[in-house]
């Protein structure tokens, strides 16, 4: 696929042609476990990854691998490996980087569940990670020691309406020489490229606005394929021979798709958390729309956010898209399209209040889960977030007294009515 394509055009096109059996204009579900081998020779030359193809779909599926060209094509990559979660996809990114006594220097603001996983669960691997606030730059530096082997950070954090200044953390990743990898979940392509701003790996969780509609989990790592992965020796399973591979060396062998070939080759291979084909069509065919979609959720945002911080009920709205936003400045250079349809509102009357409100709303789901075409909310100090410590819950925009609205596409006015009666019934 020609890369002089629009967006639009790509979300629709990228890593998709008719089907050559038969002709099928959509992308079929290849719904199949393996694939016959031509002969004894075919079969070798795809094992030692001379030739291109399908051997078991753990590995790769026909339809799993439109959806990872579609994503890298979105992104701006080289190339893409789908996974069963977003969880599945930041394991999947630090797998080929790390070994044990390796860390990741990781911002503060990130969604709890990521928090969670690089504080305790990686540490079973014998990775850990350092948690640092990413506006101050000397503490970012800093933090990067001699095993650090990635930089991690979200795009626009989720959930308290942060901008990661990228082009500033890209820096200190090229001073260090280390990999940046960015969770580009909350703002999707549409709002936010990273590679531009210097991501060597963009990480998603496609559950949420790539899929678009709450059907299904899934995750992808995309590619910049612009990182050197031989130049300091720090990452030995892409530059010298890997042992879980035949002694292949990856960045010799395969150039700037080592990272993509090893995260398949090996991480699929051996870790299995492959995407299903099931999975990946529900995700094509949100893909599909993701522009026009993120278009309204953003145009929506900004009229929800205006109303809320006008209200006298509401204590503070912390969407980067109001002027009162700390990162409001960034929006224009990171995120031009605009910041995003996820925000928290603070509101007068605690705790208590916040519970109310939630079963006050009625359009509104109270649900764990964000970017569906519903407006979903969720009160994160008694749900995503309650498991961290009330430091960390502040530290991470999920205070108390905050619920966070992941704002959908239904009409701006039902979902400002809909917010007007339940604040109302909160505060009464
Ligand atoms: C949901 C989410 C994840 C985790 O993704 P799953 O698909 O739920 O595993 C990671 N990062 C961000 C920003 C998310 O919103």
């Amino acid at each position: 696929m020609t890369k002089s394509y629009g967006f639009d055009t790509l979300q629709i096109h990228a890593g998709a042609t008719p089907d050559p059996a038969t002709g099928a204009r959509q992308v079929p579900i290849y719904q199949t476990t393996a694939y016959v081998f031509r002969d004894a020779d075919h079969a070798a030359a795809l094992f030692n990854l001379q030739e291109v193809g399908y051997i078991y779909s753990r590995l790769t599926n026909p339809t799993v691998a439109a959806l990872g060209e579609r994503i890298a094509a979105l992104e701006g990559g080289v190339g893409a490996v789908c996974c069963s979660s977003g969880h599945a996809a930041q394991i999947m990114a630090l797998f080929p980087l790390m070994q044990p006594g390796c860390n990741v220097v990781a911002s503060s603001r990130l969604y709890g569940g990521t928090i969670q996983q690089f504080s305790n669960t990686i540490r079973k691997f014998g990775w850990s990670a350092k948690f640092v606030d990413f506006d101050d730059l000397a503490a970012l530096e800093a933090a990067v020691d001699d095993n650090t082997r990635a930089i991690f950070c979200e795009s626009i954090a989720n959930p308290g309406g942060y901008i990661t200044d990228l082009d500033a953390v890209a820096a200190v990743a090229n001073r260090v020489g280390l990999p940046l990898i960015v969770d580009n979940t909350s703002a999707t392509p549409w709002l936010c490229r990273p590679i531009e701003h210097g991501a060597t790996l963009v990480v998603h969780s496609t559950t949420k606005y790539l899929t678009g509609n709450g059907t299904v989990t899934g995750g992808a790592v995309v590619d910049s394929g612009k990182f050197d992965w031989s130049a300091s020796g720090k990452f030995p399973s892409l530059s010298a021979p890997e042992p879980a591979y035949h002694g292949l060396k990856f960045h010799e062998a395969l150039g700037s798709m080592a990272f993509t070939f090893h995260s398949i080759a090996i991480g699929l291979r051996d870790l299995g958390m492959t995407m299903n084909p099931q999975g990946a069509h529900y995700t094509l065919m949100g893909i599909e729309t993701l522009s026009l979609r993120m278009a309204r959720h953003v145009e929506n945002a900004q009229k929800v956010a205006e109303w809320l911080e006008k209200d006298p009920r509401v204590e503070f709205v912390t969407y980067a898209g109001l002027p009162s936003s700390p990162y409001h400045h960034r929006v224009a250079r990171i995120c031009p399209r605009g910041a995003g349809a996820l925000f928290t509102v603070a509101i007068k009357g605690g705790y208590e209040a916040c519970v109310r409100m939630v079963s006050a709303l009625e359009l509104f789901s109270h649900v764990a889960n964000l970017g569906d075409t519903r407006s979903l909310v969720i009160h994160s100090a008694s749900t995503t977030h309650r498991q961290l410590s009330p430091e960390a819950r502040a530290k991470a925009g999920a205070g108390d007294n905050v619920l966070r609205l992941s704002i959908g596409i239904e009409d701006a006015a039902d979902i400002i009515a809909d917010l007007d009666q339940a604040l109302a019934r909160a505060t009464a």
